[in-house]
């Protein structure tokens, strides 16, 4: 994600700069990667200049590499706060956060964890993120745990090729580990970055909706959270309420937040009376799997019922 409105758990914050250039190397080299890191580096005094004059109460501290391999995170969050931010969104894998010392440091400064975690399977989630650091990343997740932050953490769960038919395993495994996590949000994979148009990445929306639903029917039996990005309404048939752009809708934000590719451009689409509420299919999707999947509907979008968000 690198736009400026965003949804933090618990609390809708409509406006959130981000602050991609709180990061300049990552400490991971996940394979769905759409946002990978440049080395290109900017000093933590012009990111804090730069809040300061902008007025900015709420930032998010992601995109563009990790930021806990920032060695100056701390400073830039103790930073930003003297320049008068209010709330600070910390999007992160967890790895760093296995170090306690370092896992309290950050959190003192920090309201909202967004945790980039692709599988609860061990080999899954080294083979997604091309490392060892499976269990790190767990022991990451635990310190938070312990230190009474699990409310404030937010699962981001990158649905792709190697993982979609693990997503109700996932939900239970969130469910058993991390009771108290404020959300769950699954994010359809986009075809950016690392991806390159690799339907060994992606996979279409038909195969991976059935296992989608699933584990949002079982995240609301469980009594967690849980929302589905990037995934068009008319393939979340009876689902559509677990929408997170359909949320932002019904808040009276745009579907897409700011900065995000605009959806392409389809028949289906044109004569769809859901499309104001809808994320649409990115045109990096239709370039590998075309536009056949879209269905048209005649429902209006004030008729789908939200889920609990
Ligand atoms: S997706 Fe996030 S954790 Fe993975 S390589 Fe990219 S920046 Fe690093
Ligand atoms: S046809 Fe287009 S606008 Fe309608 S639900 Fe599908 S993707 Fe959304």
């Amino acid at each position: 994600m690198n736009a400026k409105k965003s949804a933090a758990p618990g609390k809708w914050i409509s406006r959130q700069e981000c602050l991609a250039d709180a990061s300049y190397t990552c400490n991971l080299f996940c394979k769905y990667c759409h946002n990978p890191p440049s080395g290109g580096r900017t000093e933590i005094e012009n990111v804090i200049a730069r809040v300061r004059r902008g007025k900015v109460k709420a930032v998010s501290l992601e995109g563009r590499g990790e930021p806990t391999t920032n060695p100056r995170l701390p400073e830039l969050i103790s930073g930003l706060r003297a320049a008068g931010v209010k709330n600070v969104m910390l999007s992160t894998n967890a790895v760093a956060l296995a170090d306690k010392k370092l896992c309290a440091r950050i959190a003192r400064g920090v309201d909202f964890f967004t945790v980039n975690f692709p599988s609860h399977v061990e080999e899954v989630y080294n083979g997604a993120t091309r490392s060892v650091k499976y269990r790190q990343a767990v022991k990451g997740l635990r310190n938070l745990a312990a230190l009474g932050l699990e409310g404030k953490v937010r699962f981001f769960h990158i649905i792709f090729r190697d993982n979609y038919k693990l997503l109700p395993g996932f939900v239970e495994w969130v469910r058993s580990a991390h009771p108290g996590c404020s959300l769950v949000n699954f994010t359809f994979v986009r075809n950016k970055g690392r991806v390159n148009d690799e339907r060994a990445i992606v996979p279409n929306y038909a195969e991976s909706a059935p296992y989608i639903k699933i584990a949002l029917a079982k995240a609301k039996l469980a009594g967690l959270r849980a929302v589905i990005q990037n995934m068009p309404l008319c393939a979340l048939k009876s689902f559509e309420g677990f929408s997170f752009e359909y949320q932002r809708w019904r808040r009276g934000d745009e579907p897409l937040e700011e900065g995000i590719e605009r959806p392409a451009p389809s028949a289906a689409c044109r004569k769809c009376a859901l499309s104001p509420a809808c994320c649409g299919a990115r045109p990096d999707y239709l370039r590998i799997y075309g536009d056949k999947e879209l269905k048209p509907s005649s429902a209006a979008p004030a008729s789908i019922k939200p889920e609990r968000f």
